[in-house]
């Protein structure tokens, strides 16, 4: 996997040059899936057994609902006084290469900024547990009743259809001054944000999305994969 993920690798730095992170970049990364090993609420409603919550994850699936109301939906099936659930937020698997890539942002004076569909909670609890708790992020809010989860969502309600909170309205609002916008995903809540981003690093559904859509994009597995590009930039080779 290893191997092929790099080839891969080879084969997009062929074909797009990208000049080394620096402090006019804006750094765009999603959280579930692309952060953590997982995404959250997949994980959670497997280990806690919740059938509901797939019920509604299909019907969004099939274009019945929207994703807020999917979203709502689903979390309201979650008891977050559950010992298990306590205990599973609390050890989420992160990708290896996150606290690298937090550093190198760091250190190059890039702006980097989590936009996530997920919620605040768990991506809070994370950063804290990294001890990266200063790392900006924006995302749904969580807030934990006794036996449910209520979600609210940041973006008006009217100002996009499509998602919970809306990654592309953040795009436009935290972009100005910067002179490169990167992209880091891997789902289809990243789709619409990531087609105004001058280097999108995809995987899983987002790289079939720009597949689709003919957007270059270097493919990565976990930001192992991503660090090094932006760290050293990526060279045109000539073949
Ligand atoms: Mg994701
Ligand atoms: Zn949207």
């Amino acid at each position: 996997m290893g191997s092929t993920s790099s080839e891969f690798l080879r084969e997009a730095m062929a074909q797009q040059r990208i000049a080394a992170l620096n402090d006019r970049d804006l750094v765009l990364c999603d959280f579930d899936g692309t952060v953590s090993a997982e995404d959250t609420g997949l994980l959670v409603a497997r280990e806690l057994r919740l059938e509901r919550f797939f019920e509604i994850e299909e019907r969004w699936r099939r274009g019945e609902i929207s994703s807020r109301e999917c979203l709502r939906d689903q979390w309201r099936t979650v008891d977050p006084s559950r010992a298990d659930f306590r205990e599973l937020i609390a050890n989420l698997e992160v990708n290896p290469g996150f606290e690298e890539l937090v550093a190198l942002t760091g250190v190059r004076g890039a702006r980097l900024v989590i936009l996530s569909d997920g919620l605040d909670y768990y991506i809070r609890m994370t950063l804290e547990r990294l001890g990266l708790e200063r790392l900006e992020y924006r995302a749904n809010h969580a807030v934990l009743h006794e036996h449910h989860v209520e979600l609210q969502f940041p973006c008006p309600a009217d100002a996009c259809d499509f998602c919970g909170n809306c990654k592309t309205l953040w795009l436009f609002e935290l972009r100005p001054g910067f002179e490169r916008l990167i992209y880091l995903g891997d789902g289809i809540s990243d789709g619409c944000a990531s087609r105004y981003c001058d280097v999108v690093f995809a995987k899983d559904l987002l790289a079939g999305i720009c597949r689709e859509r003919g957007q270059e994009f270097v493919p990565f597995e976990t930001l192992e994969d991503v660090v090094p590009v932006l760290r050293d930039g990526s060279v045109l080779r000539a073949r």
